[in-house]
């Protein structure tokens, strides 16, 4: 058993809550801390009541105190979306710099295991292709982007500094596109955004001529990769993320088949500094955690549209009443 007692910032998000799951179903006591800024508290509503389980709301930038022992921290909070950081530039760059040194702090503190969720976006538009974590990236710093990017790039900085300044016993996740249940309908993503459009009939909207690749992941194999990492020695970066690499313009296509769906695909501008290419070279994972991803598009895809066909019939039931 690798942690008696978790806490996972950005507990309520998407990731975060699939992790509390993962610790409570393990037998941890779990304290989620999230400031609901993009997390959902219906992402962990199936845990109030659980004697292992507490949630605090807390915006992680300011001084963090959990009473009690803590073995370990997980630090996940923090607007991950394109469109959810661009809403959020100045959140989402102090969660990834005050909150991680915030973070930090307690799990020196406490003497905690830490373990940062960085990104992809690390690696910016890559000019290295696939992505191993030897690559320093290409990000323009000033870009619509860079707010995300830069705070993960500094808390990657800052976690690797207390480590070796204060022997801080220190992991780092680097991940790369995930999908599953729990994703917000409106989060801006390609895979909500085409699910929903394809459950409405609706277009679905490319940006640009979809020929930028992706790679989707399953968040049930990321989140086993996540928990090998923790149990590991590998203080250095690793990517988790699915090898298996598709245009947009392809995953467009799936998901109109997975949904059995009508719409058409209509073209809209490419954001700007939206990479062209993004791919995992998960070789440490595979061969430092002996991790690779199990669940194939199709098969995900199909464990994820029941969510999304649930969460929209709740959601036009809510606009239905508000009406
Ligand atoms: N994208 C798209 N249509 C959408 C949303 C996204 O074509 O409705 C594209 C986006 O421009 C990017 C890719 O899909 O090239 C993945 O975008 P997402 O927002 O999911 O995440 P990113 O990988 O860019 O962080």
């Amino acid at each position: 058993m690798v942690a008696s007692r978790v806490l996972i910032t950005g507990g309520a998000g998407f990731i975060g809550s699939h992790l509390a799951d993962l610790f409570i179903e393990r037998d941890c006591d779990v304290v989620v801390m999230d400031n609901l800024l993009t997390g959902d508290i219906r992402n962990i509503e199936h845990l109030i009541g659980n004697p292992r389980f507490t949630f605090i709301r807390h915006d992680v930038t300011q001084f963090i105190h959990v009473p009690g022992k803590i073995d370990s921290i997980l630090h996940f909070a923090s607007p991950a979306s394109p469109i959810d950081y661009q809403e959020f530039p100045i959140q989402t760059l102090k969660v990834g710099s005050l909150g991680t040194h915030k973070a930090l702090g307690l799990a020196k503190a406490c003497g905690a295991k830490f373990l940062l969720a960085s990104t992809s976006e690390v690696y910016g538009d890559p000019l290295v292709h696939p992505q191993p974590e030897s690559y320093w990236g290409n990000v323009n710093p000033i870009g619509v982007r860079g707010v995300y990017d830069e705070a993960k790039r500094f808390a990657e900085a800052m976690t690797l500094a207390y480590h070796r300044s204060h022997g801080i016993d220190t992991r780092i996740v680097r991940i790369f596109n995930t999908y599953g249940p729990r994703m917000r309908l409106n989060d801006g993503r390609a895979l909500p955004n085409f699910i929903c459009q394809a459950l409405r009939e609706e277009p679905l909207t490319v940006f640009g001529d979809g020929s930028q690749t992706r790679s989707f992941c399953h968040v049930s194999d990321l989140i086993d990769g996540i928990y090998r990492l923790l149990e590991s020695d590998v203080t250095d970066p690793v990517n988790l993320g699915n090898p298996d690499e598709i245009p947009i313009i392809g995953f467009a296509n799936e998901v109109i088949s997975a949904t059995s769906s009508t719409s058409k695909i209509e073209h809209f501008p490419l954001p700007e500094d939206d990479p062209q290419v993004r791919q995992p070279d998960i070789s440490r994972a595979m061969r430092l955690l002996n991790w690779k991803p199990k669940v194939s598009l199709r098969d995900g895809l199909a464990l994820t549209i029941p969510y999304f066909e649930k969460a929209l019939r709740s959601a036009e039931g809510e606009s239905v009443i508000s009406q």
